[in-house]
């Protein structure tokens, strides 16, 4: 998989994807992130990419030509398969939609700041709008480091148990049961007895049950709104 991310920040992405699993998966070679800088594709001599919105108001608007220029020279290496822009508006995150970007190839992401860009990349350019929540960011890195984390942590290979993905919050409609480690006592907190019974069918069953009690009590709605 290819992540193209475009931003007129690029340090802000250096560290999400400079560290632990989202590097570990560049390393191997699973999937390839690239961050282009903006700015690099504006033709103003000050390599400036927003401009005053029309109409008046508060705040700067992004504009079109450094992105379409950015777009387009991209489209001539290859293939995407989507062209993302992250939006408050947008469609909301889910593991499902998670699910569903990891089978993808090659995935674009434009991140905006000010307030946003130019209404007509949205409209002529832009083939999803995610959100990552009904809250408003500064920028869109963020939020792309977010959509593109929970994306790579599902290719195959990425984690080294490879079914721990499967296992996690929301795969199954379920979210995860709780988890203990050593020591199996402390300062007289106990581990549940069933957890060091050495019976698998039982933890397994115990762990599905826990599953279901704390979806219920968590997101009681989880299976109802999808
Ligand atoms: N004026 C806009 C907000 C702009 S915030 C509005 O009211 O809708 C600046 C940029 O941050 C946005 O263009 C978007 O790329 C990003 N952003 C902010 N909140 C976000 C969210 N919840 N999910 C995804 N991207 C977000």
């Amino acid at each position: 998989m290819r992540i193209d991310i475009i931003t007129c920040l690029p340090k802000l992405l250096e560290s999400p994807f400079g560290d632990s699993i989202l590097k570990r998966a560049q390393d191997k070679g699973i999937v390839e992130v690239v961050v282009h800088d903006l700015r690099t594709y504006s033709l103003d001599k000050h390599r400036r990419i927003d401009d005053y919105a029309f109409g008046g108001g508060a705040g700067m608007v992004m504009m079109i030509e450094p992105i379409v220029r950015c777009f387009d020279a991209l489209k001539s290496e290859r293939d995407y398969d989507e062209i993302i822009y992250m939006s408050p508006d947008g469609e909301q995150f889910s593991q499902n939609m998670a699910n569903e970007l990891s089978l993808k190839g090659n995935l674009m992401i434009l991140c905006g700041h000010y307030k946003g860009v130019d209404e007509r990349v949205r409209e002529n350019y832009i083939t999803k709008e995610i959100s990552i929540g009904d809250y408003v960011l500064s920028g869109g890195e963020l939020a792309a480091a977010v959509v593109s984390d929970a994306v790579i942590r599902l290719l195959p290979g990425v984690l080294s148990d490879e079914t721990s993905a499967l296992t996690d919050s929301f795969q199954d409609g379920l979210v995860a049961p709780p988890v203990y480690t050593r020591p199996a006592e402390f300062n007289g907190l106990k581990v549940p007895d069933i957890l060091l019974s050495g019976h698998e069918k039982k933890v397994e069953e115990w762990r599905f049950e826990q599953s279901v009690k704390r979806t219920e009590q968590k997101r009681p709605n989880h299976n109802k709104e999808k």
